[in-house]
């Protein structure tokens, strides 16, 4: 800790050290020269000289910390963790906005917040909080890019500032990063989790809003168990003056299961197809249609194993070849995607797979299944 530096722990015990020598040779000297011990007046003044060197040096501790984060402030990075600080971001913020405005970049953030941190503080100190909190922020930028920038916003919530990246870019890299801090024990406290908010900015968004819209998710991550990502799905691709991609899966109430989990993951499978879609249609981002691919598959695999948990708990009789049909499922995406170049000669076998096989198979056919069987339970 900052107050414990040398100066003045040195001084105190140097001057502790004279008194209790003073001490040990009035007694030795006491018995022949009277003249050379210490006297009450003397103790006393030495203690209170005592008292004013420490004082001064907390003095000068603080002043010197005061100096310190000042400078650190100027610098706009924070002292513990090296991230930048608050007001470096909104600083460096409105840059990348009228640079992406120009360039016609897509311009992501994400949010994140540890989870259960107070627990940390509780129950180890909050010297471990802080140690913590810098393990973690050096986990985060070992996996971010040179132009990407880690942000303290407050407390125990980063912002991580990612430029020319889309919403599903950030995503996955938001949900790999989330996945290595969870696989990284922290010393002394073990496992620790994140939650994270990722949101894209649309065209024209206010800086507000476009963080509202990140933390809206960061909410839901943590409302819906934490240690999540969780994304911003309201963008699709639209850019003002670019008519709606004509290629969407409108949702229909009639798809509503009766069990809300289903449901809210049913639903982000029909806007992330549709995401997936208007990325291919626009012939944007080629890249970005196969990261949008690459989402949409760890939506479903998730969304399957889930809904599986939920049938099991439920007592479905008809479990196993329904896993065996999302196992198919899955195998089918998986090789659609490796032929996938995220160009528009792909979306004849794109839509056929979710729009034949992912909806009006699966959702339409064999989850209606269950349907009937989970509204009676
Ligand atoms: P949740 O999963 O809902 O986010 O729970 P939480 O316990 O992380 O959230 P809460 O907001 O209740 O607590 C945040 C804690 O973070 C409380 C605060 O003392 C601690 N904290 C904030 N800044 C620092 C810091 O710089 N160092 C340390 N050690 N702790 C900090
Ligand atoms: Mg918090
Ligand atoms: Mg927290």
């Amino acid at each position: 800790m900052f107050l414990d530096i040398p100066v003045d722990s040195g001084l105190l015990a140097s001057l502790a050290t004279g008194l209790a020598a003073g001490a040990v040779l009035g007694g030795w000297w006491g018995r022949r020269t009277l003249s050379l011990v210490p006297t009450e007046v003397d103790y006393q003044s030495r203690l209170e000289t005592l008292a004013r060197a420490q004082k001064a040096s907390e003095q000068a501790n603080s002043e010197l910390k005061q100096a310190l984060d000042q400078m650190q402030e100027a610098a706009g990075t924070d002292r513990l963790t090296g991230a930048w600080n608050r007001r470096r971001f909104e600083d460096g913020v409105i840059q990348h906005m009228a640079l992406a405005k120009r360039r016609g970049d897509p311009l992501s953030l994400f949010i994140f917040d540890l989870d259960h941190f107070k627990r940390v503080n509780d129950t180890f100190g909050h010297g471990v909080g802080d140690a913590v909190l810098k393990s973690v922020c050096s986990t985060v930028r070992d996996q971010l890019r040179v132009s990407d920038a880690l942000v303290r916003w407050g407390g125990e919530e980063f912002i991580v500032l990612c430029p020319a990246t889309t919403l599903a870019g950030a995503t996955i890299l938001a949900d790999k990063i989330r996945r290595t801090v969870e696989a990284q024990a922290m010393p002394q406290v073990g496992m620790l989790t994140i939650s994270l908010g990722v949101a894209q900015r649309m065209a024209g968004e206010d800086l507000d809003v476009w963080l509202a819209r990140a933390d809206g998710a960061l909410y839901r991550a943590k409302e819906r168990g934490r240690n999540r990502t969780e994304a911003s799905l309201e963008m699709v691709e639209s850019h003002g003056d670019e008519a709606p991609s004509i290629l969407a899966l409108v949702w229909d109430p009639a798809l509503e299961s009766g069990n809300a989990e289903i449901d809210h993951q049913h639903q982000v499978l029909y806007q992330l197809s549709n995401n997936l879609l208007a990325s291919i249609t626009s012939g944007r981002y080629p890249e970005d249609a196969k990261l949008q691919m690459q989402l949409l598959l760890a939506h479903v695999a998730q969304h399957f194993h889930d809904e599986e948990a939920i049938l099991a708990r439920a007592g479905f009789p008809d479990l196993e070849s329904h896993a065996k049909e999302h196992r198919r499922l899955i195998t089918k995406a998986k090789s659609l995607q490796q032929e996938m170049g995220g160009a528009a000669a792909d979306l004849p076998f794109l839509l056929s797979f979710l729009a034949l096989d992912l909806v009006k198979g699966h959702l339409l056919g064999w989850d209606r299944r269950f349907f009937k069987f989970l509204g009676s339970h």
